[in-house]
């Protein structure tokens, strides 16, 4: 009976105010009136975009290389009837302002109406990049000589924080809506949280519940959400430390057949470059042969590394939390053997 009413209070009090009180924390945190628990990053920024693209005829600027045009199955279009343009990313995850500029429509009859810009931080395609804030200025200043607000596909901003030491606050401060994932280098099974004023959270929870992302009892992952606040934001920078002793123990032993770009390094996301075969390599990574010369060349251990076919040269690899420092030095004695026998 006690361990009822306990379980009661707990689903029934305690869970539900959890998730008010972890919206209200990170509002506060990102400097925003209100926030929203979303179900996945990509419902945020669909959400976002059909919030600011409410109107018919409407049109988004994004980069090409951005998550939210590359991964999200046109979702804009298909759910919106948003139009979008895509502009060249650079290879530090920004876009010209120049052809932003060029690309913003005028009032011609002709042209649909351009109602938001979206930019992405850190910048998953192009490596986990962190955008430098001066260009994040200057793109504010743009947009507000046009009216125009920014999205923030944020993913990975507490990442983005952590490196170039600015508080997402500051990060965000120009940006009309941001979103954030629980679930990617935060580690909580679940989320991500839409971010903005208390009109566009207003509209934003309408249009969550419209999408099916009106989750019951939210309190639960609201819980893990909180944790990921108290306890796991503040740990990313090992996380960034793993990634560069990872590229680092690569360019040392790789002999030139697997290789980082140290230069193009900035947090969790590691692009491996590799001479031969990718999808070879990639399944050689993924298994192991228990052959003597392996066991010899990885020190005794059977190491599995999994990664993530980038291109025709590269491979992605992500340290997360629950990477350790010494499964990144088993993971690079892995990576330099296989890439020493399977290079062309
Ligand atoms: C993972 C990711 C998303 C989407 O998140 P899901 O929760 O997988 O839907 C959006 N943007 C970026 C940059 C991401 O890395």
């Amino acid at each position: 009976m006690c361990t009822y009413i306990m379980l009661y209070l707990c689903v029934s009090f305690i869970l539900p105010s959890c998730f008010k009180a972890f919206e209200g924390r990170v509002a506060q945190l990102f400097g925003k009136e209100a926030a929203l628990f979303v179900t996945s990053g990509t419902q945020g920024n669909l959400i976002a975009a059909l919030v600011h693209c409410n109107a018919r005829g409407s049109e988004m600027i994004c980069g090409d290389n951005s998550h939210m045009f590359k991964y999200e199955q046109g979702n804009v279009s298909q759910f919106g009837g948003i139009h979008s343009c895509q502009l060249p990313n650079l290879p530090n995850g920004t876009f010209s302002l120049e052809s932003l500029k060029a690309h913003i429509r005028s009032e011609d009859i002709h042209d649909p109406i351009t109602k938001l810009v979206c930019v992405e931080n850190t910048h998953n395609r192009c490596g986990g990049r962190v955008l430098p804030l001066q260009w994040l200025d200057d793109l504010s200043q743009l947009c507000r000589s046009h009216g125009i607000p920014i999205h923030m596909d944020g993913a990975r901003v507490f990442n983005a924080s952590q490196e170039s030491g600015i508080p997402v606050s500051r990060i965000c401060r120009d940006m009309s809506s941001v979103s954030m994932c629980l679930s990617k280098g935060l580690g909580a099974p679940a989320g991500s949280v839409l971010i903005g004023s208390l009109p566009f959270i207003a509209q934003a929870r309408r249009m969550r519940k419209a999408l099916g992302g009106g989750i019951r009892q939210n309190g639960i992952l609201s819980a893990a959400g909180l944790y990921c606040l108290d306890n796991m934001v503040g740990r990313l920078g090992e996380d960034h430390a793993n990634a560069k002793l990872l590229a680092q123990l690569v360019n040392d032993g790789g002999a030139g057949k697997v290789s980082v770009d140290l230069e193009s390094l900035d947090t969790n996301i590691v692009i491996l470059k590799f001479t031969g075969n990718v999808d070879e390599f990639l399944k050689r990574m993924w298994t192991v042969e228990d052959t003597d010369e392996e066991r010899r060349e990885l020190g005794g251990s059977s190491v599995v590394v999994k990664c993530f076919p980038w291109s025709e040269s590269a491979v992605r690899l992500v340290v997360h939390c629950d990477i350790t420092t010494d499964m990144v030095k088993a993971a690079a004695k892995k990576i330099c053997y296989v890439g020493k026998i399977m290079s062309k």
